[in-house]
């Protein structure tokens, strides 16, 4: 299992120099109130955030819903060893609290997929820094082996843990 799961991986490797880099940053001037159709986050004073009203500005999907459209994660964390298989719900458990909470203050920090189980598993982000902060977590829960490497002028995050 652990072996398809890695190629996937490098096939998505393969299209990242194909894409505009760009095209998941936010743009420089959206207009103040404009609505994700998304996610329904809302672009004001110069950032995405959860709106507590309903907004009713122009559409534009926020980078995070964009990411998710193109199947293009940010983040790239890869969990596996026997540790893991022994105690993979816990640390599911101890990920999703940690995404929930990041999500919430930050609408752009989104887990976009979830692939595997058992053996090892992959977890997609839609930034850079919410595939560090799980990677960081489940490390300084459990220990293991943990690295974090960045490629495509950090764009892109690859973490690995395994224990
Ligand atoms: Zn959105």
């Amino acid at each position: 299992m652990g072996t398809t799961t890695r190629r996937s991986i490098h096939r998505r490797d393969r299209l990242v120099p194909e894409r505009d880099r760009d095209a998941y940053a936010i743009p420089e001037k959206l207009p103040e109130n404009t609505v994700c159709p998304g996610c329904g986050a809302l672009y004001e004073r110069g950032r995405w955030q959860w709106a507590t009203a309903k907004g009713e500005g122009a559409n534009h999907l926020c980078p995070a819903c964009h990411r998710i459209r193109d199947h293009q994660p940010a983040g790239v964390v890869t969990l596996g060893g026997p540790f893991f298989v022994h105690h993979g719900q816990e640390i599911v458990g101890l990920l999703t609290q940690e995404a929930e909470r990041e999500e919430r203050e930050h609408p752009l920090h989104r887990v976009m997929g979830v692939e595997g189980e058992g053996e090892g598993m992959v977890v997609q982000t839609t930034d850079v820094h919410l595939g560090r902060r799980l990677g960081e977590a489940i490390h300084h829960a459990y220990g293991g082996d943990l690295s974090i490497q960045y490629a495509d002028d950090e764009q892109l995050v690859r973490v690995h843990w395994r224990r």
